[in-house]
């Protein structure tokens, strides 16, 4: 079997003409019989690689996930689309489940999901060994890795449950983890050959990476979240209190705003991930324990409220934005003080570990640091050898030096008070007195007589905060935590001395206001606002998610193309025949209201907000490629089509003609 056969499938059940790079090696690898490891990104489109064989195989094809909510999304979508499917875990009845066991039996479904849990039950096995699996599909694969950061045990009776089976079926193993010792794990607990990896870019051209440094960060959610109302996104915060102090806080606000942690209860976990992925509330705040194969598209944009562990778990959680290939923030709001947090998680775990996982924080604290782009910086991290820059993160932005002052004088007055009270005090102390605060406190200890007392009155608490932990980030102010319980305690490291001195300056960047980077008003248009309207419509008709009715990107092209009969909406993107069927008449109807423009909503978005990703159409990759195939170079690509170079390279990628990730065989 080849991948000729497979694409009338992708055309006719997912609206897509071509697979991307990457899915197409791993289809062509598991229609040729073989064992095989695919690595792509979050929203590289790992579902298809294994939902497209299953319908091409003899035989069913049973795929390991490791979370029953994103199951029943999975089995919903593909049941929209007309893929017989379903699912068997622990949230069915003994009556369902004898039911769909029977239905099993009865060839009524090419996919059943299953969760990793059943493989401990014997009942389970033994319907197993009945079945004429033709695929085993292991879905976020680096959960068998007891190096992973989500290891689950009952990923490691994967191997003995396929040794059970009469007949080896082909084994698919996929991931988005991108560590060396991850991979090997999977590949040799699995015993898939090396030469049947196959892994992609890590970069996602449509995601813009902001770190903002030591800004008030709940006026920075409340800002962000009024200026972006439509948007739907997660807040991870680093620990179960601060989720349910800032979901308080912003309820308070008004927004409409979940919590997700591993303290609640598993139903209470289970409406808010339901809540949330039926854009009921359309903003969620959460531990990392949210999210693993998350599969709402639509996340428009991801806030770290708190500094990640490592690189990878920031890259996994901040990927979940944008899976639909839309323009989505990625933002950590980093302050040097929540290493104090993360040093304590890594001494409370593993002591083999915490050699490395040290080093891994120190990564992280380093891309917060970094001068450079960031996304480069993270594919670097995950050895990839491209330098291109994205054009689109905060440290690719021609205006980034506009909030560059020189704070001197403020370090001065900061560093000489913290002398004069002995370098006994913490921050927020520190910044009272620096205030004149007339606090019973400060009386009582009689700093109210120092001579830095009132110095910084003028400045708000806010700014002097701001700068007392600007300069902490910059090495001249180390905190050090007394005992556990306690403020950390604010010291002078030595090179402020040059600073008191006069001998050295201090610039820092110090936004007066926190803007959030990338503003871009996609949702201002009437037409899309009217077709996810009318999303949501069917889609709570259908009882499912509105994403699983189609992604954001389908309805963006629409909106750009408006199209009028059935054949043109045909061509839109990631539609197809099975969406025309059910939904066609419905969507055509709304559209035929509209005229098509001369110029493209997209294109006005473009004239204001440059830096806007602009998603790619058909015709555009066809002239992308027939440019490529006759000879044109990146740089002449990028002028001919208006595009930056970096997004040329990874469309080039993605469409199979150029290769940029490092060969891992
Ligand atoms: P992953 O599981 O790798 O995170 P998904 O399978 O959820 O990714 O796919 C991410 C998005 O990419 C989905 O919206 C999907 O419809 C889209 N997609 C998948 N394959 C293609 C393709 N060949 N062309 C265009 N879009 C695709």
């Amino acid at each position: 079997m080849n991948i000729s056969q497979a694409q009338p499938y992708l055309q006719k059940y997912f609206g897509y003409e071509t697979f991307r790079n990457g899915q197409q090696q791993i289809v062509e690898s598991v229609l040729a019989g073989n064992d095989t490891f695919g690595i792509l990104p979050t929203g590289g489109g790992k579902s298809i690689c294994y939902q497209i064989p299953a319908m091409l195989l003899d035989g069913i094809t049973v795929v390991v996930s490791p979370l029953i909510s994103l199951m029943k999304d999975q089995v919903d979508s593909l049941r929209q689309i007309g893929i017989p499917a379903t699912y068997i875990n622990s949230s069915l009845s003994a009556m369902e489940l004898r039911e769909r066991i029977s239905e099993i039996h009865n060839h009524t479904y090419k996919i059943i999901y299953v969760a990793p849990e059943r493989l401990e039950t014997e009942y389970f096995l033994s319907l197993f060994r009945q079945l004429p699996v033709a695929l085993l599909a292991i879905d976020e694969a680096h959960c068998i890795s007891t190096w992973g950061h989500d290891f689950r045990p009952s990923y490691q009776l994967i191997p003995r449950a396929i040794r059970a089976l009469p007949n080896k079926p082909i084994i698919l193993a996929l991931t988005a983890t991108a560590t060396k010792q991850v991979q090997d794990d999977i590949l040799a607990l699995l015993h898939i050959p090396a030469k049947n990896t196959y892994r992609t870019t890590f970069r996602r051209d449509n995601l813009h990476f902001v770190v903002q440094k030591n800004v008030n960060k709940k006026d920075f959610l409340v800002q962000y979240l009024r200026t972006h109302p439509t948007a739907s996104g997660i807040i991870y915060a680093g620990t179960r209190k601060d989720v349910d102090m800032l979901q308080q806080f912003l309820l308070k606000q008004k927004f409409k705003v979940g919590k997700y942690h591993a303290g609640m209860n598993e139903e209470e976990r289970n409406s808010s991930q339901e809540a949330f992925s039926y854009d009921r509330t359309p903003i969620i705040v959460a531990t990392n324990a949210f999210g693993m194969g998350i599969d709402k598209s639509n996340v428009r944009f991801v806030i770290h409220y708190n500094l990640p562990k490592n690189i990878e778990a920031y890259y996994q959680e901040a990927g979940r934005a944008g899976r639909d290939g839309e323009n989505s923030n990625c933002i950590l709001l980093y302050e040097p003080s929540d290493i104090y947090l993360q040093k304590y998680f890594i001494e409370q775990s593993n002591p083999d570990r915490q050699a490395l996982d040290n080093k891994k924080l120190q990564a992280m604290i380093q891309y917060c640091k970094t001068k450079q782009c960031r996304s480069t910086t993270i594919v670097q991290y995950f050895g990839e050898a491209d330098t291109e820059h994205c054009q689109m993160c905060d440290n690719c932005d021609p205006d980034k030096d506009k909030n560059t002052v020189d704070i001197t004088t403020e370090a001065q007055m900061i560093f000489s008070c913290m002398r004069r009270v002995n370098e006994k005090v913490g921050l927020s102390f520190l910044t009272k007195i620096l205030r004149g605060s007339k606090s019973k406190k400060i009386i009582d200890f009689r700093y109210d007589r120092l001579s830095t007392y009132g110095l910084m009155k003028e400045q708000s608490e806010k700014r002097v905060m701001q700068i007392c932990k600007s300069l902490v980030d910059e090495g001249y102010i180390r905190l050090e935590p007394l005992q556990e319980g306690l403020y950390p305690v604010a010291k002078l490291d030595v090179s402020a001395v040059a600073v008191l001195k006069g001998q050295e300056k201090v610039e820092i960047d110090l936004a007066e206001e926190p803007v959030p980077a990338t503003d871009i008003p996609f949702e201002d248009n009437p037409i899309f606002e009217e077709l996810r309207q009318l999303r949501r419509k069917i889609a709570e008709e259908e009882n499912v998610p509105p994403y699983v009715i189609c992604n954001d990107a389908t309805l963006r092209e629409m909106t750009t193309l408006v199209p009028q009969d059935e054949s043109a909406m045909l061509r839109i993107k990631g539609w197809g025949e099975s969406r025309q069927q059910r939904f066609g008449q419905a969507f055509l109807e709304l559209l035929q209201q509209h005229k098509p423009k001369s110029t493209s909503p997209l294109a006005e978005i473009q004239k204001t907000h440059p830096k806007a990703y602009k998603p790619w159409t058909k015709e555009e990759e066809e002239q992308l490629r027939s440019l490529f195939d006759n000879g044109q170079s990146v740089t002449e690509i990028a002028q001919t089509l208006g595009r930056q170079t970096g997004g040329i390279r990874s469309r080039l990628e993605k469409l199979g003609l150029i290769t940029i990730a490092n060969d891992t065989k």
